[in-house]
């Protein structure tokens, strides 16, 4: 049986190879610091699951909605509303299967094979995959690293031909943490509008956010709520990532062509959790903030740390758990990985994984307590000492 060519662009993701070698040293005895993982490492609050607990109970155990339970999509609608100062209705809102399957469903209702995605790299692993899964072709541009990895909107305009369908953003950003600033994204809006291009905006680190800072969004700019499709989800907000649900609000004539691919896919996402969504938003919001304060601590000691290294040039991420350091000593960042794990029992993931802008990164995670992140960076600190 011959495979299908698109299968040949895809490569396995680079994060899990990392984990796997890391859980085999562990399974050796070795103690190892983490910082590969790209997860929240708190349980997930009380309430909600608590809430689920209850939806099993009485029985909720059966086909919900394609769409997703109404009474979910309008607490989303509300929530969304709420914190981006521009308002969707709820039958806009569609949910699903984590917020990877909302990028899939936003991208297929406009993409025809050959069609192109601009994405700006580095970017979360999965992008370039998802639309080669499409048959279309992603067009990476690289983010400007010398000025904290802004978005270059003239490389985006440079890279516009009439093939181009749509754009990927993502604010914070995986794995440098950037947010995108007003200014720019007006200048996206521009050039979304001018080629006719839907915006796939990608908000899933959108509650940790550092320095009191409120991420804008391009849904909210004038002409704009038409042309983006925004997703984001309960994986990190809520510490959720094994629940898969996340959500989509979309404008309106693609509501049906992803919905029909959600049906045929996956029909729904799986009834009861979708309770405990609701009480995520409902009455997640005292452990959502404790989670983001932590998260504030962490990456402020992170970030103090990784600045008494020799030769380590980092910029400070704005929001997300991730530092995406360069060691200007070691331009080979997959070599550099390999031995910070195992020289120093340091995981951590290369930043070409990301994209070739990456190269000479490290992408660290700070989903651990601020001990363990004391005790992984001074591994760090001390390993980069001995090979001075
Ligand atoms: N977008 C980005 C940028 C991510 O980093 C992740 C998870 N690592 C996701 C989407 C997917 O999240 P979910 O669990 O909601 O599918």
């Amino acid at each position: 049986m011959r495979i299908a060519e698109r299968f040949s662009h895809i490569s396995a993701p680079a994060i899990r190879a990392m984990v796997e070698r890391a859980q085999q040293l562990e399974q050796r005895g070795v103690r190892v610091a983490h910082f590969e993982i790209g997860r929240p490492d708190f349980d997930t609050p009380e309430p909600i699951k608590a809430a689920t607990k209850a939806a099993l109970d009485r029985g909720e155990v059966h086909y919900g909605p394609i769409a997703g339970l109404p009474q979910l999509r309008a607490a989303v609608a509300k929530y969304m509303g709420e914190r981006r100062n521009v308002s969707w209705d709820s039958d806009q809102v569609l949910i699903t299967n984590g917020s990877i399957e909302a990028l899939y469903l936003s991208l297929i209702t406009v993409l025809e094979p050959g069609d192109e995605v601009l994405i700006p790299e580095p970017c979360w692993t999965p992008y370039p995959g998802i639309v080669h899964l499409l048959n279309a072709v992603p067009r990476l541009i690289p983010l400007d690293a010398g000025h904290g990895f802004r978005l270059d909107v003239a490389a985006l305009q440079q890279a516009v031909t009439p093939h181009t369908k749509a754009l990927m953003l993502n604010t914070p950003h995986n794995p440098t943490g950037a947010i995108i600033d007003q200014s720019t994204l007006a200048a996206v809006a521009e050039l979304a509008q001018a080629h006719d291009l839907l915006v796939v905006c990608d908000e899933i680190y959108d509650q940790i956010c550092f320095d009191g800072q409120l991420p804008a969004t391009i849904a909210a700019l004038p002409g704009m709520q038409e042309r983006t499709a925004l997703v984001c989800g309960f994986s990190k907000t809520f510490s959720m990532t094994g629940w898969r649900i996340g959500y989509v609000a979309l404008p309106r004539p693609l509501l049906q062509p992803a919905l029909l691919t959600h049906a045929h896919v996956m029909t729904s996402v799986n009834t009861f959790i979708q309770y405990g969504a609701i009480a995520a938003l409902e009455s997640g919001a005292p452990a959502k903030a404790l989670m983001a304060a932590e998260y504030q601590k962490r990456r402020d000691e992170a970030l103090h740390l990784l600045k008494e290294m020799p030769d380590v040039f980092v910029t400070p991420p704005g929001g997300s758990f991730f530092l995406f350091p360069r060691f200007m000593r070691f331009p080979d960042d997959r070599a550099l990985a390999h031995r910070l794990l195992d020289e120093a029992h340091v995981a951590t993931v290369p930043g070409s994984a990301f994209g070739p802008t990456g190269v000479g990164h490290l992408r660290l995670s700070v989903s651990c307590d601020i001990s363990s992140i004391v005790e992984g960076l001074e591994r760090v600190h001390r390993w980069l000492d001995r090979n001075a």
